[in-house]
């Protein structure tokens, strides 16, 4: 009995002091809502910089990869012999037009080619290219600036039709593409992700003869460099998706193919359509058949599909649901399908959310008309990632950045989306708690010393980069 009155008389007044102002911890949801109210944009990006993060699961690869990184790894000897070369002047030369020896549209300034493909056009044609190395400064300003996405002027056609077309060859050279995934995982990680679930094709690619590399060695290549040290270091865990162009006349085929690659390759594990949604011939409907097929032979291929990437109305995402997806990339016009939209609510499938991408290809006029917060905030799962963030020159910092900045996400909210994009991940039961576990450990020590950190003075270490995207809309940093 005097136990028992001595602990209630300590639990009286613990709750007393606690009770006490200065003396309580003050949640950590409290604190970031002050600090929201008074934060600068560059203290609020530097905060979220900072902010260890979940994973990132819709991603392309190869639209990830930033110029500089495209241009320096072309050059320093990691093309494993592919020399490539630039179209750099229009002299109006005779030529056949034969998909099997262009990539790209004959009029298209800096598109890059490899050797193998130069030497298949004519005198004339060949005329107009420069070996990269050979560019002046000013091209390669202009090289580099036919990746990025950053005028006015570009939107969705410059980027569906020319700045992939632009990268051509560098983007089928797996020794290229292995180095550009290191450097892509050290960012990511260095931003505080632990997953990454990237879109890496194990197809399409060729030698420094213009020779077909099949898939196997591919993976082969990727997986014997991510075996080094400098990957291995990292506090991080990665998937790849295997993406099928949907409106090619074989996306049939290729769907096939990748489920054949995908069941062979361990770290490879699911498969993605994508491409334009305004192209009819990529319709969700037409691969019910083959999906369906496919099912019956392959137990464990999972499925995230691009669908309402679109600001017209339509039932692709209920149709591509249906196909099996797990996972729906964008879906920006779920709100015009009511059905499908009380369907998703409280799970079982997540949307890939892509602001900063769907403001650039203006399927958005701002983010204030974006769907996301009311996806958010009715229950549907959703994640923040990143697409192409080579061409935009962003981060995944940059997207908190903008969904806190314009929707006041509060803190439980931004551990939800760190959550979901852990808890949707294709990977086995022990992998996903493992990396939930790692995350509640991180957040938690991210709580605790951030404010001890920001008690007296709000400067911090970690100064985040500023990359071109929050430079420009949220005026970051001086642009040149
Ligand atoms: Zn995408």
């Amino acid at each position: 009995m005097r136990l028992m009155q001595w602990v209630s008389c300590c639990v009286f007044w613990l709750t007393v002091l606690l009770s006490q102002p200065g003396l309580a911890a003050e949640s950590f949801d409290v604190w970031f809502e002050r600090f929201k109210d008074t934060a600068t944009d560059t203290e609020l990006h530097e905060f979220l910089h900072a902010m260890p993060k979940g994973g990132d699961l819709h991603q392309h690869l190869t639209g990830s990869i930033f110029p500089k990184w495209w241009w320096e790894l072309a050059l320093r000897g990691d093309a494993h012999g592919v020399e490539y070369f630039a179209k750099t002047q229009i002299n109006d030369c005779p030529r056949v037009d034969s998909a099997a020896i262009r990539l790209a549209p004959y009029g298209l300034l800096y598109q890059t080619i490899a050797r193998h493909r130069l030497e298949a056009l004519s005198d004339c044609e060949q005329s107009e290219f420069q070996p990269l190395r050979a560019l002046s400064e000013s091209q390669q300003v202009a090289w580099m600036d036919g990746i990025w996405l950053d005028k006015p002027s570009e939107g969705r056609e410059a980027f569906f039709e020319t700045h992939w077309q632009r990268l051509g060859d560098l983007t089928g050279n797996p020794w290229i593409i292995a180095e550009a995934l290191v450097l892509h995982m050290q960012a990511f990680s260095a931003e505080g992700l632990i997953y990454l679930e990237p879109q890496v094709t194990l197809m399409g690619y060729r030698d420094d003869q213009g020779k077909v590399v099949p898939p196997e060695v591919v993976a082969g290549v990727i997986r014997e460099r991510l075996s080094r040290r400098d990957v291995q270091a990292l506090d991080l865990t990665v998937r790849f998706q295997q993406a099928i162009l949907r409106f090619l006349p074989n996306a049939e085929s290729q769907i096939v193919a990748a489920y054949r690659i995908v069941s062979k390759e361990p770290e490879w594990v699911g498969i993605n359509l994508v491409g334009r949604e305004d192209d009819e011939r990529g319709q969700p409907k037409r691969f019910l058949e083959t999906f369906r097929a496919m099912r019956r032979t392959y137990p464990d291929v999972r499925l995230s599909i691009h669908a309402g990437e679109s600001e017209v109305a339509n039932h692709n995402i209920r149709d591509t649901l249906s196909l099996g997806a797990d996972r729906i990339g964008h879906g920006l016009n779920l709100l015009s399908d009511l059905d499908t939209f009380r369907s998703m609510r409280h799970g079982p499938y997540l949307v890939e959310i892509n602001l900063i991408s769907n403001l650039l290809l203006e399927y958005v006029e701002s983010f204030e008309r974006h769907p996301f917060p009311e996806l958010l905030r009715t229950g549907v799962p959703v994640a923040l990632s990143t697409d192409d963030r080579g061409m935009w020159d962003s981060s995944m910092t940059d997207e908190y950045f903008v969904a806190v900045k314009n929707f006041q996400l509060n803190w439980a909210e931004i551990k939800t989306l760190s959550e979901n994009s852990l808890r949707y991940a294709f990977v086995d039961k022990p992998v996903q708690q493992a990396m939930l576990d790692r995350y509640a450990q991180k957040i938690g020590a991210f709580e605790s010393q951030w404010r001890i950190q920001e008690t007296g003075s709000r400067k911090t270490e970690a100064v985040s980069p500023k990359r071109g995207f929050v430079c420009r809309k949220y005026a970051l940093c001086a642009l040149p």
